[in-house]
């Protein structure tokens, strides 16, 4: 038997859906690698990714044969019973990383709280209570349950919602002076991303995560990256710490690891992971058979020299072509970022107006994001194709050409 849908429209989500987001006036409904097709039928080209999510852009047949293979086996047994698919990802990812130990959670977010519990546990366990303070960056972004955006910090996403965590401080990224007046013998950890992704697309520098390392070091804080955007690839590497050789104490992976299914992962040391004992952190869906089944598929496809050096190509191609656009139209003074987590960043003319770019961009028929308002930014697929790439830009274009002529 099969459900019968009843028709819905972009106007029903403001009849039903709680208005914590204001999406874009039309809706999706099919995509195939990284075009996207909505309602009415319009084509669209897709340099979102999800918001660095769909890795190997939209319907991937492995991935798909991953999903459909594992629904006909098993969907979902609870953490009372391990299974086969979580087993295959974790040794996937300690075989591929620093880690020895993984904690599998459905999101971000949750990979990330987890990583705070385990960093004061292990304070509290090594040194005692008084070892509890986390460090992080002003501008950073970590989730949105109340843990994760009392580490980041922004009043826009914190405020309001009555006591917040203590023990959390804020300085400056990428200034590791602001840091050595902050940490102490208190500090259980300080967490970064290693490209900011939501703050701006704003990579680490080396010196910087170098000294931040050493300064854990010294004050026995763990070194949390949050991974979580710039992981899985994005970076041109499997994770962007390993572009650096600054090996973290935890990092947290979602966002790519499932390609578009929710999954978030915690990987940690087995000196670390040993402060997480039985009963001390939990879940019902992480580590859920169908999530890590396509969890193996996207990392099984990512973690090889041909997806992996094609992000280099199609970074610089992008790249090219962004300044290209930005010197022709005045727009973008900058193209930063890494691989193809990318920031166009708007010249003084232009600053604020991300959002106007992105909404011109959606009336060409292609899909970009914005990390702040001062920001263009685009996470498209891996794979995404050498002529989507310029079909894209081209589209890019007729929507600078028809904004800066108004
Ligand atoms: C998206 C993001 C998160 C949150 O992930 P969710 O899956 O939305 O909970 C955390 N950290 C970073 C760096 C992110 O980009």
């Amino acid at each position: 038997m099969s459900i019968q849908h009843a028709p819905v429209h972009r106007a029903d989500f403001d009849q039903v859906m709680v208005p914590v987001f204001a999406p874009a006036a039309f809706i999706p409904v099919r995509g195939a690698g990284s075009r996207v097709w909505d309602q009415s039928g319009r084509e669209l080209v897709d340099f979102t990714g999800g918001i660095a999510v769909n890795v190997l852009g939209h319907a991937h047949p492995a991935l798909v044969e991953a999903l459909t293979e594992q629904a006909s086996q098993l969907w979902h047994v609870s953490n009372v019973f391990t299974n086969e698919p979580a087993l295959r990802l974790a040794k996937l990812l300690t075989e591929a990383t620093f880690a020895d130990r993984v904690f599998f959670a459905n999101s971000g977010a949750e990979a990330n709280e987890a990583a705070f519990k385990l960093a004061r546990r292990y304070g509290h366990e090594t040194a005692g209570p008084e070892k509890c303070e986390i460090i992080a960056a002003l501008n950073s972004f970590h989730g949105r349950t109340l843990f994760t955006v009392s580490v980041a910090g922004q009043p826009k996403y914190s405020a309001g919602f009555g006591p917040k965590i203590e023990g959390i401080t804020h300085v400056p990224f990428n200034d590791l002076e602001a840091l050595k007046t902050q940490i102490s013998d208190k500090t259980c950890a300080v967490v970064l991303e290693p490209i900011q992704g939501e703050g701006g697309v704003m990579p680490a520098e080396q010196a910087y995560l170098e000294g931040v390392r050493a300064l854990c070091d010294q004050h026995q804080a763990l070194l949390i990256f949050d991974e979580v955007q710039s992981g899985v690839g994005r970076s041109g590497q499997l994770y962007a710490y390993m572009h650096y050789g600054v090996i973290p104490d935890i990092l947290t992976s979602a966002k790519s690891l499932g390609g578009g299914f929710p999954i978030g992962a915690m990987l940690t040391s087995e000196r670390i992971a040993q402060h997480f004992g039985v009963g001390v952190h939990g879940t019902t869906y992480g580590g859920n058979p169908l999530a890590c089944a396509v969890g193996e598929a996207v990392l099984s496809i990512v973690n090889t020299p041909e997806v992996l050096e094609g992000v280099a190509t199609r970074s610089a191609l992008l790249q090219r072509e962004l300044m290209r656009l930005g010197e022709r139209y005045g727009v973008f003074e900058q193209v930063r970022g890494m691989g193809l987590l990318l920031g166009a960043v708007l010249t003084e003319a232009w600053k604020g107006r991300a959002g106007d770019v992105m909404k011109a961009a959606q009336e060409e028929d292609l899909m970009i994001l914005q990390a702040g308002p001062d920001v263009v930014r685009l996470a498209p697929s891996l794979i995404i194709d050498e002529a989507d790439i310029h079909e894209g830009i081209a589209r890019l274009e007729r929507a600078l050409a028809r904004l800066t002529s108004a």
